[in-house]
């Protein structure tokens, strides 16, 4: 959902990117619900506090809410299994690809993973969304162009649908879900 700058380590690094609020604003008329799952290391790397974490998402909210969208929830992992100290250096079950952030979200808001789309830049959200039983959608934004020129081939699985941004992974979502046909097309 930000620019892709390495760790967003100061508020002021965190930009939506464009048509972000577009793509949570259509999903929220919908009805549909829209959660972010994240793995933030960074905190267990030492590169910034975990209160960061906090005022980045309240940031993200408030960015959104300025184009009518809203999260309804928002899940992170600050942890990594070997690096910096404990209580952040832990085997978790949070960490991407462990599934314990989407059954945290699955129960808290009454989910099911079986009609939800998973949407991410790497290959590994690809995997996870797959993992949890959901149908997995790729961005070109972000990591998503260099993971699919370089790396699809390497991949366990092939993403539902390729999407250049997260507007139309959204618009794609409504309209599978809305039986109309497909006006968009994969670029493969
Ligand atoms: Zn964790």
């Amino acid at each position: 959902m930000n620019e892709e700058m390495g760790y967003v380590n100061h508020i002021e690094r965190f930009h939506l990117l464009p048509r972000v609020g577009q793509a949570i604003r259509l999903l929220n008329q919908r009805g549909w619900k829209a959660v972010v799952i994240t793995n933030q290391s960074g905190v267990a790397r030492g590169y910034f506090p975990e209160s960061l974490i906090h005022e980045i998402h309240q940031r993200m909210q408030d960015l959104l809410k300025k184009e009518g969208a809203r999260l309804d929830g928002i899940y992170y992992c600050p942890h990594h299994p070997d690096v910096g100290v404990p209580p952040y250096r832990q085997k978790c079950r949070c960490r991407k690809p462990g599934t314990g952030l989407v059954e945290e979200a699955v129960k808290e808001l009454d989910l099911d993973t079986s009609t939800s789309y998973m949407v991410g830049d790497r290959g590994m959200d690809i995997e996870f969304g797959r993992q949890v039983g959901a149908k997995a959608i790729l961005v070109l934004t972000g990591y998503g162009k260099g993971e699919w020129e370089y790396f699809r081939d390497q991949w366990k699985v092939t993403p539902d649908y390729v999407a250049q941004d997260l507007f139309e992974a959204a618009q794609w979502i409504v309209q599978q879900e809305s039986g109309k046909s497909k006006i968009l097309h994969p670029p493969f």
